[in-house]
């Protein structure tokens, strides 16, 4: 482990931007708030910033993408094709460890499974991780339920810990290493894991009794969901409550689903667009001939529930498809995040107990 002054932070981002196209949180000139973004001056990024809005997975599925074009030829009656090749390695600076959990969901749905998406490889090779354990957790936070934070565990080529004026440096790889001796940063001698370790359980201690009940609760709602115990009351209520504005998805860092679709454009080429999908919409399970299996809202909410919270997922995927990051609960108009879900869950099982 070594030692980096905070001051030494913009170095950090500098050098990096000399190999890679940088994304890190910043804050938006108008408001302040943080997003996660493309930054083209390293002083831009903002380590400090709170969780950003938006998670850090369109780095490697963004929100729409052209995946090929294709012409056809009517008078020879030939297609040729085009596919646009990504090469630029990316570093992401100022990852929490939800998100990078998040991204190691993505890699096991895109990359882990017999089909191996190839755009997405595309984006995910050679990219440089340096994340930002969490000295204390925001308002909405919860990964200590889902055991994704606040300090990450693999993953990373750096990782970083605020300790007062400084960060605790770990290099999580070889090019982590490489990049601790560009910037001559000192060892930080044999105490430091120690140091971390204390600083991580004093930021475990400030998460507010409501995601350390819950953390209690979270194996007990996934087995209610998981055998079908779950009463269709609370379905319909849950279901009753979505707007069905696909936000709590887009807002996910570990939803994967997305749509294709055909644009023609009038110079005759035609584009193949990939673009983020939502469970919630209800064109998401629609067949050809107008046949859609999920149709009532409800089923399509508990879809989303399910994909995060029912064990047949975490045993394919070795953990819960929810990191923890809270961004469902903050922007759900029908206070229907995640969160939310489980707390109206834990009372339906409290009351069923207590009869
Ligand atoms: S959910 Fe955990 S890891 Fe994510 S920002 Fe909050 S404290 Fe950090
Ligand atoms: S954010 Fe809330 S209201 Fe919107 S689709 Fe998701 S669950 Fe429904
Ligand atoms: S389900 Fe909600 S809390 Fe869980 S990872 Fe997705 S956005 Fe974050």
């Amino acid at each position: 482990m070594y030692i980096m002054p905070k001051s030494q932070a913009r170095a950090l981002a500098a050098a990096l931007a000399e190999d890679y196209d940088l994304h890190g949180p910043v804050l938006r000139e108008e408001s302040g708030e943080p997003m996660f973004d493309r930054v083209e001056d390293p002083a831009a990024i903002r380590l400090e910033a709170a969780i950003p809005y938006n998670p850090p997975k369109s780095v490697v599925f963004p929100q729409a993408e052209r995946i090929m074009s294709y012409r056809y030829d009517r008078e020879a009656k030939t297609v040729s094709l085009e596919r646009d090749d990504l090469v630029r390695p990316k570093a992401l600076v100022g990852l929490r460890a939800c998100d990078l959990n998040g991204l190691l969901c993505l890699d096991r749905f895109y990359l882990g499974q017999e089909y191996v998406d190839e755009f997405y490889r595309d984006h995910r090779k050679k990219m440089f991780i340096v994340v930002n354990n969490c000295v204390r957790p925001f308002p909405q936070c919860f990964c200590v339920c889902t055991d994704s934070g606040p300090a990450a565990r693999e993953g990373y080529d750096v990782a970083l810990t605020g300790d007062g004026d400084d960060y605790l440096f770990e290099a999580g790889s070889e090019k982590g290493q490489a990049l601790a001796r560009r910037l001559g940063l000192k060892e930080a001698g044999p105490g430091a894991a120690g140091r971390k370790a204390k600083i991580i359980d004093a930021s475990i201690a400030r998460f507010d009794a409501e995601a350390t009940e819950n953390k209690a609760w979270i194996s007990r709602v996934m087995n209610r969901i998981t055998t079908g115990f779950i009463s269709n009351d609370i379905w319909e209520f849950i279901g009753d409550q979505c707007f069905e504005c696909g936000a709590c998805s887009f807002v996910c860092p570990t939803c994967s689903c997305f749509n294709i679709e055909d644009i023609n454009s009038r110079e005759g080429r035609t584009d193949r667009m990939r673009s983020w999908d939502s469970c919630s919409y209800e064109g998401y399970t629609r067949m050809a001939g107008e046949h859609n299996p999920r149709r009532p809202v409800e089923d399509r909410r508990n879809k989303r529930f399910f994909c995060k919270l029912s064990y047949s997922q975490s045993r394919k995927y070795l953990r819960p498809g929810c990191v923890g990051c809270g961004r469902c609960n903050r922007v759900c108009p029908g206070d229907i995040g995640i969160a939310n879900v489980v707390t109206y869950i834990r009372r339906e099982i409290t009351k069923a107990g207590a009869k």
